[in-house]
């Protein structure tokens, strides 16, 4: 189906997770600005040098190199008939930036959706989760776990602990979210849907699925 799709939410709010079904359901790709640098750094290359520096801290990248790898991204083919953007834009200025894309390309977004979940909530879920290193799938320690250890359920790649999921710099993305991007709800606030980000993976995905009615 045919949808251009924003998702907003504190980080560990679940938009990857929600981000992955909502692709599946739609069939158009999820574009994690996270993974995209992840992979970036992992490949060495010239992008993940400069990422990896802000990231590691805990700071957002740049606006200006983010902007460039999305506007490059979101020329591709597989991105016509829409795309599911999670964690970008990001602050007022992506989302200005990516307006113009969109007004360029003669399209809109059809919703941008608020996942809402507290503050400790999302504290303790960033402790405790892991990444797949080969195919970016989320686990978490405690809710849910691999079955195979640290062994991916999926793919069989190593899990990892994102070196921005410790204490330190969880505070400080908490305290970057709160300045630089809850400012986009109200930005947002003429396709705003909001959601409540607490309750299990299927709940949140039928709550999702029916505010933009797909
Ligand atoms: P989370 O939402 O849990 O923080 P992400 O994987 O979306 O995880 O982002 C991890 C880090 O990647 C951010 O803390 C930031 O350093 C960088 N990043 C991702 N997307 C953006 C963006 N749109 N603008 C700036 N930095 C970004
Ligand atoms: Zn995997």
């Amino acid at each position: 189906m045919n949808m251009r799709l924003v998702l907003l939410g504190a980080p560990g709010s679940g938009k990857g997770t929600q981000g992955e079904r909502l692709a599946k359901k739609l069939n158009v790709p999820q574009l994690s600005t996270g993974d995209i640098l992840r992979s970036a750094i992992r490949g060495g290359s010239e992008l993940g040098k400069k990422a990896d520096a802000f990231m590691s801290k805990g700071e957002l990248v740049p606006n200006q190199l983010i902007l460039d790898v999305m506007a490059e991204r979101l020329a591709k083919d597989d991105c016509k008939n829409g795309y599911i953007l999670d964690g970008f834009p990001r602050t007022i200025a992506q989302a200005e930036g990516l307006d113009k894309i969109l007004e360029a390309a003669n399209a809109k977004l059809d919703a941008a959706i608020n996942i809402d979940v507290k503050e400790e909530e999302v504290i303790r879920r960033l402790g405790g989760r892991r990444q797949c290193s080969k195919c970016s799938a989320v686990y978490h320690n405690e809710f849910s776990p691999s079955k195979k250890g640290n062994i991916c359920d999926k793919c069989d790649g190593e899990l990892y602990q994102r070196g921005d999921d410790t204490d330190a710099t969880i505070r400080n993305r908490l305290k970057i979210y709160k300045q630089e991007t809850a400012p986009l709800i109200d930005y947002y606030k003429r396709c705003l849907k909001n959601v409540d980000g607490v309750g299990t993976g299927d709940e949140i995905f039928k709550r999702i699925c029916s505010l933009i009615g797909i």
